[in-house]
Formats: structure tokens, C-alpha cells, sequence
């Protein structure tokens, strides 16, 4: 369990490294209802550092699960309008987002994969209109993590849960580096350390990033026409910088949509809805996935990559060294915003206007034309083993090494 003193300043990190909220702002908290002592916190923290006002968009992923048990199709797959119009309250008022993330794992363990999917498409739909405002940083927003007993328990299955929930407070201390006597301080650091390798790559301009391990990932991908590599902090639109993932250990960019060939195992497990896809390996040719298997979840994996067109093409590529501090906690944490910082990886579907020079200010024709994919989907997974070697290779064919055996040489 954190001390008090760690758990304040756990919550100022969300408020002035993750969404670096600016004195006088509108903040929403999005937080499922098993949280909310951490979500409260936060919004005391808020105002002690000038917030104008604090709403909540409580979750509740019990209900979610009840819902998807029980409702028609057709019911759970109309949004209602209020929702959407509370979104569009959210980005009228400049409101930067808060979102504490702690899903069960097993939210939607058993439902139906057809509805799910149906569901996901209509919630996303509805909510294209405020992804947009995040995924192209007119909102700063960040999300940070703290343990519920029902994740403790997938992520530490053999001790008592309040064992478990222990343990995972104890993980997230050292990832979230609040064991150190200035977490704040020891964040700027590493963001530092991050976005000078994100530098290197982006001056580079390879073609393709070529990724080859033992476990018989061999793939070529293509990177969008005058893409940038982005680590930990970027800017919003209104130039007030702000770090999106808390923890991020990741360097990304995006993908050309048309020149990805090549075959990719996954390193970890997938957890998409609730449901876990494993042991599986996707093939790609000229940008699309002609073929992919999986020994567990395939109806789910088939499930996501028919939801769209543009999810059977990737949205982003993002490298981790083995060595990050999630990597060698060595847990499986079934959260993406762990389990992706643990390892390099891929996403299937949409891929982020700012990793490519100029984006939100490009139509979605421009951004097609550089190889930018568009999707209602993002969905990570997975690559980056301990053997794993990346090199990137530029236009006139040089070869340079960025990986080996799974960690950053640059
Ligand atoms: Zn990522
Ligand atoms: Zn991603």
C-alpha cells in the first residue's frame, strides 16, 4: 500500500505531467465507480492547482457486464444521445481528461463475441467525434492505473486478494517512480531520455523498420511519409505540452498502410474486451492481413479485425526496451496501458494525425496519401521479445541497428 504522502503525489502526476492542467481549466475525471477514492483525490488535486471545475464520467464495469448479458443487440447498440452530447460538452468547454483505468480483466468473460463487437462499433461510432479531439491533442488527456481487487486477482492468482492488491500497489509504486523522493522531478528525466531517442529516429527518416526474432516474427514496416517518432510528452494544439500514457516507456510513429509485408508472432497476450488472444501470428501483405491464426481467442481476433476495413492494417509501431522498469517487474498485468509499455508493439486500426508532420491539419485524403490508416479501431499487441532485433532502413537502402536482443543500441 502507498503512504499517503505517495498517494498525493501519485495523484499530482496526473494533474501536472499527465494532462498538465492549466490554471483556470475544466478537468473530467473518467473513472469506474471501484475507484473512486483515487478519482477524488485527483479532483482535490485538480483544484489545489487552480482548477476551475471538476466533473466525473463515472463507469460501472459491473453494470457494462450485466448489460451485455442481458440487453438485446439492439438495445446496448443504441447510444443514447446525451452521451454523445456530453462528449461535445467536454470539447466545446477545452476540458483536458483524466482517465483512471483499472478494467477487470474478465469484464466480459463468456459474452457473446457478436455483440460485443457490435457494441464496440456503435460506442465507438458515437464517440468518433471526442477520439478525434483526443487522438489529435486539440484535449490534452492522460491515464493512470491504480489496482481493484478483481484485476489484483487475474494479475496474482494464487495469493488472497488483499495480497494481490498489495502487490500490485507495490508494482505500480516502482513503475510509476513514486519510491523516489521527487516523482515529478524523476519523470521529467526519463520523458527527456525518451524524446531524445524519438529525435534520432525521427532525423533518420527510415523507409522501413525491419523486425526479426526467433519465434519466427520477420516483418517489414513501412513508415508513413514524412511520419515523427513521439515519446512520452507531446504537445497539444494549444501548444501546452502533456504526457498521455502514465507510465510510457514508448517511442512510436505510424506505419505506411501499403507497405508492411511480412509475418508477426505475438510476444504477449492480447486482452481485447475481456477477452484473451494468444499464441497467434498475423501475416501481411502490401500493408493488409492476408492470414493470421490463433491457438486461443481466434473468435475474438476474427471478431476485431472484421469490425472494419481499417483495422486489418496497422496505426502504429512503437519500440520498448527490455529493460524498462515494466518489462523486468515481469508481470503480466492484462491492462494495454502496462502490458504495451512491457514490450514493442503494433496496433491494429487507426493510426494517431500527430505522428506524421503537419497531421491535424491535413484532411483525412492527405492523410490516406502519406499511408496514414484510418479505422474506428486502435488496438496494441504485443511483439517485442528479449531476442528481439530491429533495424530501420532508409530510402537509399543503409541498414541501421536500433534493437538487439531487445533493447535500444541508439
Ligand atoms: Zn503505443
Ligand atoms: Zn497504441
Amino acid at each position: 500500500m502507498l503512504t499517503e504522502k505517495q498517494l498525493q503525489n501519485f495523484a499530482e502526476l496526473a494533474v501536472r505531467v499527465g494532462a498538465n492542467m492549466q490554471k483556470g481549466q475544466e478537468v473530467v475525471i473518467r473513472c469506474d465507480v471501484n475507484c473512486q477514492d483515487f478519482a477524488h483525490l485527483i479532483a482535490q488535486k485538480a483544484y489545489e492547482f487552480g482548477a476551475k471545475k471538476v466533473h466525473m464520467e463515472w463507469r460501472d464495469e459491473k453494470l457494462d457486464r450485466i448489460n451485455m448479458l442481458n440487453a438485446t443487440k439492439d438495445a446496448i447498440c443504441d447510444i443514447p444521445k446525451y452521451q454523445t452530447e456530453l462528449w461535445n460538452y467536454f470539447i466545446d468547454r477545452k476540458c483536458c481528461l483524466i482517465s483512471i483505468s483499472a478494467e477487470d480483466p474478465n469484464k466480459y468473460k463468456g459474452c457473446d463475441a457478436n455483440k460485443l463487437s457490435a457494441y464496440q462499433i456503435a460506442f465507438q461510432t458515437a464517440r468518433q467525434l471526442f477520439r478525434n479531439a483526443t487522438m489529435s491533442n486539440y484535449l490534452r488527456w492522460t491515464i493512470v492505473s491504480v489496482p481493484t481487487p478483481e484485476w489484483a486477482k487475474q494479475v496474482f492468482p494464487n495469493d488472497p486478494v488483499n495480497v494481490a492488491v498489495d502487490k500490485m500497489w507495490d508494482a505500480i509504486a516502482r513503475i510509476m517512480r513514486l519510491d523516489t523522493p521527487d516523482p515529478t522531478a524523476a519523470w521529467r528525466k526519463h520523458i527527456e531520455t525518451l524524446v531524445s531517442r524519438a529525435k534520432f529516429l525521427t532525423e533518420h527518416n527510415f523507409e522501413y523498420i525491419h523486425m526479426k526474432n526467433k519465434t519466427g516474427t520477420d516483418l517489414k514496416v513501412g513508415l508513413a511519409e514524412g511520419h515523427v517518432w513521439i515519446a512520452a510528452e507531446e504537445d497539444g494544439q494549444d501548444g501546452v505540452p502533456f504526457t498521455a500514457n502514465m507510465p510510457t516507456e514508448e517511442v512510436f510513429t505510424a506505419p505506411h498502410n501499403r507497405k508492411i509485408d511480412g509475418t508477426v508472432v505475438n510476444a504477449l497476450p492480447l486482452v481485447n474486451n475481456g477477452n484473451v488472444i494468444d499464441d497467434f501470428s498475423i501475416t501481411f501483405k502490401d500493408g493488409k492481413v492476408v492470414d493470421y491464426k490463433a491457438k486461443i481467442g481466434y473468435d475474438a481476433l476474427k471478431g476485431l479485425l472484421e469490425s472494419d476495413e481499417g483495422v486489418l492494417s496497422l496505426g502504429e509501431i512503437a519500440l520498448i526496451g527490455k529493460n524498462s522498469p515494466i518489462a523486468q517487474s515481469g508481470i503480466l498485468f492484462y491492462n494495454t496501458l502496462f502490458d504495451e509499455n512491457a514490450s514493442c508493439h503494433l496496433a491494429f486500426g487507426a493510426s494517431y494525425p500527430t505522428t506524421v508532420k503537419g497531421g491535424n491539419d491535413m484532411t483525412d485524403e492527405q492523410l490516406a496519401a502519406r499511408g496514414m490508416n484510418q479505422s474506428i479501431q486502435h488496438v496494441d499487441f504485443m511483439v517485442g521479445t528479449k531476442d528481439i532485433d530491429i533495424d530501420g532502413i532508409g530510402y537509399d537502402g543503409k541498414v541501421v541497428p536500433i534493437f538487439r536482443d531487445g533493447d535500444w543500441i541508439i
